[in-house]
């Protein structure tokens, strides 16, 4: 049973069709422009020819029938929680986005969460650091913040100055810094997980999300890669709560290589 529902205000929005109104829809709405499927100009409300393209991209992204319609199954998947990076950029999806310019990244911690055992939070990003280059010619070093590090991951509140976390979204990260979002061009690069809104866990437990799964997702953007449409891969957007994921799969693989040949 999902008992970790994401966007709350959508799950009350009830189905429409295409060329159809209804109150509520702008929440809908809202969503597809902050994830990337929704960039032109639309009508509040009403699913208008934008606004059904827009459902039909989230639709296909996602592995639903491209109907167009904000149906019951978009809505059950707009619900789940999620990362807050974008899926799409001006409706088109991204599998890689640019490079480090070197391959000996630095990493430090900053905050940890009380949800976790006293450092258990930071062996599991260690994991996931170890599960990228064992597949991906890039090495991870853990240097103190006064080192000038790379990357620096920790637990921050909801509204996260740098990229809020406020709704559904679960963590976020940047691009290398060729093709950042959230810091640009500049360096440390942040890996942050919402301690405000989540329960964290070490492993699949109930109405928890495991550190370990999550972290290998946000570092697939640290290292480049944006979401994926292939179910089951690590850079898939959608993240269910009492799961895990340890393994990256060949399209994450293919998509890391692709920025990082051997
Ligand atoms: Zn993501
Ligand atoms: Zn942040």
């Amino acid at each position: 049973m999902a008992s970790v529902l994401a966007f709350p205000k959508i799950a009350n929005v009830p189905p429409v069709e295409a060329g159809e109104e209804v109150r509520g829809l702008g929440r809908v709405q809202g969503f597809l422009n902050r994830f990337g499927y929704l960039t032109d100009e639309y009508s509040e409300n009403r699913v208008d020819d934008p606004t059904s393209r827009a459902l039909e991209r989230f639709q296909e992204f996602n592995g639903l029938p491209a109907t167009g319609d904000f149906d019951e199954r978009t809505r059950a998947a707009m619900t789940q929680p999620r990362c807050a990076m974008l899926d799409m950029e001006d409706g088109v999806a991204f599998a890689a986005r640019c490079a480090w310019g070197h391959r000996d990244l630095t990493f430090t911690f900053d905050t940890g969460t009380d949800d976790a055992g006293p450092g258990q939070e930071f062996d599991a990003v260690r994991s996931a650091l170890q599960t990228w280059s064992a597949s991906v010619p890039v090495t991870f070093a853990e240097v103190t913040s006064a080192q000038d590090p790379d990357i620096v991951i920790g637990w921050r509140s909801a509204d996260d100055p740098d990229h809020s976390m406020v709704g559904g979204v679960l963590a976020h990260a940047d691009f290398p810094p060729g093709c950042g979002v959230v810091t640009n061009g500049s360096t440390p690069k942040p890996v942050h997980f919402d301690d405000t809104e989540h329960t964290w866990s070490i492993g699949a437990v109930a109405d928890c999300f495991d550190v370990e799964t999550v972290a290998l997702h946000e570092l697939g953007h640290i290292l480049g890669l944006g979401h994926s449409s292939v179910l089951g891969a690590v850079m898939a957007p959608l993240v269910a709560a009492n799961m895990t994921k340890r393994d990256l799969v060949q399209d994450d693989i293919n998509g890391a290589l692709s920025l990082y040949s051997a």
